[in-house]
Formats: C-alpha cells, sequence, structure tokens
C-alpha cells in the first residue's frame, strides 16, 4: 500500500478533472484518474502526474456501467489498497430546448452526471467507512441551483448532485467522511469550446471565464484542508450568480 494520500478523480483525462489531479499530486496525492474514450488524453495526464511525483494511473471504463465501475474501482484498490478522496467529476452535456429533447439525451445526461455518481460512490463509500476516513466532492455546477434554459437534463442532474451531497454529508459524517460539491460557473473546456460565449465577461463580476485551475484549487480545499467543512454547495463562478 502506498504510504501517500490516494485520490480517484472520475473524468480525470481533460477539463477540469486534469487540472483537479494536478493541483493535488502537487500537494502530494497519488492520483488515479479515469476516463472513457480518449486514451491519449489519458496517457498524456498520467505523464504529467508522474513528473509531479504522484504514482498516476489512468482507468478506463463507463462511470455509467455499474459492472465496469465494480471492475474498474476493485482493480484500483488492489492497486493502490485504499482511497482517502474521491472526486465524482465525469460529465456531458446534451443541449436542447426540452420540448425537442428525446429520452436518450434526457437519460445519457442523467446516467452520466448524476447516476455515475451513485455508481462510483457505492463501492467508494464502503471503502472509505472501512478505512474510518474520506473526502468526497461532487462536481455539479451554478445550473443546478439556478437552471438554464436548453440545459434540462443537465440541470436536473446537477441540482440531484447537490441533494445527493447534502443527504450523503449527514449519513457519513459521523464515519469521518465528508461530502461536498463544487459548482462551477462558465470554465474553458472541451465541454463550453463550442457554445457562443461572447459578451457573458460583462455579466460576470469578476469580467472572465473560468479557468479549469479556479475549479482546481476550491476541489483542492475542500478535499484537503476543510476539516470542518460537509454538505456545503461551493459556487466557484466569478460572481455570476451571487
Ligand atoms: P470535458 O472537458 O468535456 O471532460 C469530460 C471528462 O469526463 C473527460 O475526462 C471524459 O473522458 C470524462 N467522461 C465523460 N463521460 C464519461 C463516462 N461515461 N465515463 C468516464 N468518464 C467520462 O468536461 P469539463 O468541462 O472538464 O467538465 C468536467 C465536469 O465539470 C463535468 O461534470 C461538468 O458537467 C462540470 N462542469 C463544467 C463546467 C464548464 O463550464 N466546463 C461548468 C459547470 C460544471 P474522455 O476524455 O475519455 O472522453
Amino acid at each position: 500500500m502506498t504510504d501517500k494520500k490516494t485520490v480517484l478523480i472520475t473524468g480525470g483525462s481533460r477539463g477540469i478533472g486534469k487540472a483537479c489531479a494536478l493541483e493535488l499530486a502537487k500537494a502530494g496525492y497519488d492520483v488515479i484518474i479515469n476516463y472513457v474514450g480518449n486514451v491519449d488524453a489519458a496517457n498524456q495526464t498520467v505523464e504529467e502526474l508522474k513528473t509531479l511525483g504522484s504514482n498516476s494511473k489512468a482507468f478506463r471504463f463507463d462511470v455509467t456501467d455499474a459492472d465496469a465501475v465494480s471492475a474498474g474501482i476493485s482493480e484500483i484498490i488492489e492497486t493502490y489498497g485504499k482511497l482517502d478522496a474521491l472526486v465524482n467529476n465525469a460529465g456531458i452535456t446534451r443541449d436542447g430546448l426540452f420540448m425537442r429533447m428525446n429520452s436518450e439525451n434526457w437519460n445519457a445526461v442523467i446516467n452520466t452526471n448524476l447516476n455515475s455518481a451513485y455508481n462510483v460512490t457505492n463501492f467508494v463509500a464502503k471503502l472509505m467507512i472501512k478505512q474510518r476516513h474520506g473526502a468526497i466532492v461532487n462536481m455539479s455546477s451554478i445550473v443546478g441551483i439556478y437552471g438554464n434554459a436548453g440545459q434540462a437534463n443537465y440541470a436536473a442532474a446537477k441540482a440531484g448532485l447537490i441533494g445527493f451531497t447534502k443527504a450523503l454529508a449527514k449519513e457519513l459524517g459521523s464515519r469521518n467522511i465528508r461530502v461536498n460539491a463544487v459548482a462551477p460557473g462558465f470554465i474553458q473546456t472541451d465541454m463550453t469550446k463550442d457554445l457562443k460565449l461572447d459578451g457573458v465577461e460583462e455579466h460576470i463580476p469578476l469580467r472572465r471565464l473560468g479557468q479549469p485551475e479556479d475549479i482546481a484549487k476550491a476541489v483542492k480545499f475542500l478535499i484537503e484542508d476543510a476539516e470542518y467543512v460537509t454538505g456545503q454547495v461551493l459556487a466557484v463562478d466569478g460572481g455570476l450568480v451571487v
């Protein structure tokens, strides 16, 4: 078993998940990343993590597939022996007005953003209960708090993650496991690269779009420094929705 703390980040190969991985590697963690399809991005991220001294590996499994998650996490536990922290970060969007939203796009977003957190946390929480400690961060969105036209599926999933976070914080607090959520605003990643965001800065008090590193710092705070914080949703959005 490694002496260092370990963290599993779902969707850790790109974007916000990758930034969280690098931030936690800098904080001394052995970082385990998960991804589903983009092998090159995952390998590249693992190489960058290794240069930071992290004993990192990428595990390919689809977080929507409970059997694949079970197999993947068993392999992670065999390899690392423990998990001190978990970031439920994997997510997708399938935007469209609700009246035109088919069930395929509804289900894909609910499965990837919300049911995935059930699939992964189901295994990881059991391990954390045995270990008698752990920290979990769920990647929600300001859209889960305030809604957004064209994102009924995504808003429902991200709001669901907030309820999940608060309920789990109450259930697991006595086991020394903290559960919090981060609610990012507009962050520049592959997920937002095709959105027309011209002029959005004017509506953001801090007058800029967010970077993945802005979210990573909040995640690191909640995992590593926020020892008396649980059940909270930390908005990291440049003041967009205060
Ligand atoms: P991104 O750049 O598109 O990266 C998504 C990551 O999730 C990739 O690593 C991808 O793996 C992985 N992934 C997707 N489906 C998966 C599945 N079924 N199983 C395992 N991994 C899967 O997205 P991002 O912008 O960094 O977003 C990360 C999280 O932040 C998401 O939950 C998103 O909803 C949330 N968020 C983002 C923003 C924003 O403005 N960007 C705002 C609020 C919240 P592959 O590389 O293999 O595809």
